[in-house]
């Protein structure tokens, strides 16, 4: 994908080991706002968020303050000197943003989706020379996430970076926002270097796993973090479920350990080296075995075919799954890995089946 984009570190934004980004996930009064960001200087983050314009689910809940909630994080940054930032989702939040000097903007994963309101955004930024985060959609879509950016990147904005928030699922899942971590680092894969953050709060819905998956997002090399924070988690008018206070953010950030990609210790050296050669000779069996496995399916394949028997066998298939499922245990394998690796295996049998004179 062609995105030209500046790295982060040329942004012009503070960061000290990675980019951090917090604040309330809603603006609700100038006191909220201005004691969350006191209370932060000593987090060294290099971005204040507040939501000043909220997209909410339902009418009727709390929906933002509006333009007014703007002076106060222009408070924001004088008295503490935090860069600010702020989602928008239409032009006019553009204009009344840039007229208060907001400093970085963000899209929120209900606009990214939508290529009407991306390109409308991109025309308002057209000539501003604003560092830009997109979200990712809420919908597991790389393509749409990949069009936005692209769509901005075409306006000249080239301070732009992504944040994973999570996507919505109908699977059950632990989280309030699945992370499909194939997603982002397919993106990664795609646009190699792009500055991309993990927002860890809409993924977690709930403060306790914070600190698992903000550690997960490191040891996947992320840039940084955005994360929500309040006051008075309990009173907050929107998320309160998953926003901590400043003080739990600070020991938060403060356990976190910060991932290298490489190491020049040589002891260090060899053993991964030793380790990734039979991580490969592993690989080969697995491709070999997986290679066996659909001749001897595609056998099945030639006597179903004579018999006009389904090549989709419902039952076999659950009986499979299910004991998949069970031996995996052993392993410590998940239940959900093991659909997935199978419901792969299968697809690719089901193929094979169906190849003519396969
Ligand atoms: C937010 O950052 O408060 C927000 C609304 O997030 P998202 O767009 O990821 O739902
Ligand atoms: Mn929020």
């Amino acid at each position: 994908m062609n995105i030209s984009f500046t790295p982060l570190k040329e942004w012009g934004l503070p960061v000290r080991k990675v980019f951090l980004a917090a604040g309330p996930c809603s603006a609700e009064s100038e006191e909220q706002v201005v004691e969350t960001a006191r209370k932060l200087v000593a987090g060294g983050i290099s971005l204040f968020r507040a939501g000043i314009w909220k997209p909410r689910t339902y009418p009727g809940s709390f929906e933002g303050v509006g333009g007014e909630g703007l002076r106060w994080l222009a408070r924001v940054r004088e008295e503490f000197g935090f860069p600010i930032g702020v989602e928008v989702a239409s032009p006019e939040h553009v204009e009344a943003c840039l007229k208060h000097k907001v400093d970085v903007l963000w899209i929120g994963a209900r606009t990214t989706p939508n290529p009407f309101a991306v390109q409308a955004l991109a025309d308002a930024l057209k000539g501003v020379d604003i560092p830009v985060f997109v979200k990712n959609p809420v919908n597991p879509d790389l393509d749409l996430w990949l069009g936005a950016i692209e769509r901005l990147n075409n306006a000249g904005i080239k301070k732009i970076g992504v944040i994973h928030r999570g996507f919505s699922t109908t699977r059950k899942v632990l989280y309030r926002n699945a992370p499909d971590w194939r997603i982002p680092i397919e993106l990664k894969r795609q646009v190699p270097g792009i500055p991309m953050l993990c927002d860890p709060s809409h993924i977690c819905g709930k403060k306790e796993l914070l600190f698992s998956v903000a550690q997960e997002a490191l040891d996947l090399l992320y840039d940084g973090l955005m994360i929500e924070v309040h006051i008075d988690p309990e009173k907050a008018l929107s998320d309160s479920r998953q926003q901590i206070t400043p003080e739990q953010f600070l020991n938060l950030i403060d356990r976190l350990t910060i991932k290298r990609e490489a190491s020049d210790d040589s002891e260090f050296q060899t053993r991964i080296k030793e380790l990734r050669l039979e991580v490969d000779s592993i690989d080969e069996h697995l491709i070999r075995l997986i290679g066996k496995r659909m001749e001897i399916v595609r056998k099945m394949g030639d006597i179903k075919r004579k018999k006009n028997i389904s090549t989709l066998q419902p039952q076999r298939w659950l009986e499979i799954l299910a004991s998949r499922q069970d031996m995996g245990k052993e392993y410590n394998l998940s239940e959900e890995f093991i659909f997935q690796l199978f419901q792969s295996v299968h697809e690719e049998a089901i193929r094979h089946q169906e190849e003519e004179g396969g």
